[in-house]
């Protein structure tokens, strides 16, 4: 039996709700399959007041066990680094983050806010907000750079904004069932069972962004959504077209561009104004190229691509 907290930062619930539609495993699975012991979490938790502050004490002090702790939303410091702005069971939430990550076997961020801070901790960031162990690209975050958990793993990032379901089940899986010293996690502490692909690995799109063939609009079947459209798919990390959202789209399958919710920039350019699904062009070329192509190399693909492309190309091949 391995238990587990889940609290809540600086969020808007988007992980939680995430969590609570993952089918495999589901949350439920995760009580009577994997045995695991939801001590309390903020939509399940049954505890109030008085009782609340008491389970959370328990914890703190050793007197119970905290296999896993799961932070959802930012570490909110405002202001001046009081952490007034986020009050919880009678004192700054940043405090209970403090003496909860030290006696946690292991440490999971779930979610952009969590890992980075997300768009809480975009400037000019009024909530002083940090993730636990980065500042968008920046290590350290709230906990600091040498933090490790009881087991010697750093904070384990599961990022996205919402993270996928099951990234966050089968992680608190693989903790749960001991498997957490087999995780092999990424430069940003992301498990790269998830994270090492593209959004573009899998993506239905693929022809076209060889043949350069551009969609111009949100739910084209047609083309791809690299040129115009803004989308980040060939450099963002994850598997959002290996393991598909509710077992049958992503964004890019439904015609929407990947915003590189995973990566620790999001939300990229701090969401000025026509940033957003929008490719950035430097003299027609795009400021984010695909992960290592220079700039020379992209104007030649592109140019042999666009001269070598198939009539079909421009087709809608999606028909039924
Ligand atoms: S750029 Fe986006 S839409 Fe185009 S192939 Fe890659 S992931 Fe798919
Ligand atoms: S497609 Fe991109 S923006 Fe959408 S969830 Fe996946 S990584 Fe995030």
């Amino acid at each position: 039996m391995a238990n587990l907290l889940w609290l809540q930062g600086g969020a808007c619930s988007g992980n939680t709700m995430s969590f609570l539609n993952a089918e495999e495993p589901s949350a439920c699975d995760l009580v009577t399959d994997f045995g695991i012991n939801i001590l309390w979490h903020p939509s399940l938790g049954l505890e109030l007041g008085e009782n609340l502050q008491k389970l959370l004490n328990a914890l703190t002090s050793g007197q119970m066990p905290l296999d896993i702790f799961v932070f959802e939303g930012t570490v909110v410091n405002a202001p001046k680094g009081t952490g007034e702005w986020n009050r919880f069971a009678g004192r700054p939430m940043k405090d209970w983050v403090s003496d909860l990550a030290k006696v946690a076997s292991y440490t999971v961020a779930i979610g952009d806010c969590a890992t980075w801070g997300g768009i809480p901790a975009t400037a000019p960031n009024p909530s002083e907000s940090q993730g636990l162990q980065f500042l968008k690209r920046q290590h350290g975050g709230y906990l600091g750079a040498a933090y490790k958990s009881k087991a010697g793993l750093p904070v384990i990032n599961v990022p996205g904004c919402p993270a996928h379901p099951d990234w966050i089940t089968q992680i608190v899986v693989a903790v749960a069932t001991g498997r957490g010293a087999d995780l092999s996690l990424d430069e940003f502490q992301r498990p790269k069972t998830f994270f090492t692909s593209f959004t573009q690995t899998g993506c239905t799109r693929n022809m076209h962004f060889a043949y350069k063939v551009s969609a111009t609009e949100y739910g084209q079947r047609k083309g791809c959504l690299f040129y115009d459209l803004g989308c980040r798919g060939p450099m963002t990390h994850s598997p959002c077209n290996r393991i598909l959202w509710n077992r049958q789209s992503s964004k890019t399958r439904a015609g929407m561009p990947c915003m590189g919710c995973t990566e620790p920039e999001f939300p990229f350019f701090d969401l000025a104004p026509g940033t957003v699904f929008k490719t950035q062009t430097l003299m027609g070329v795009p400021k984010d190229l695909p992960q290592g192509v220079d700039k020379s190399g992209y104007i030649k693909l592109t140019a042999a691509a666009k001269a070598a492309s198939p009539a079909w190309a421009e087709n809608d091949i999606f028909v039924v």
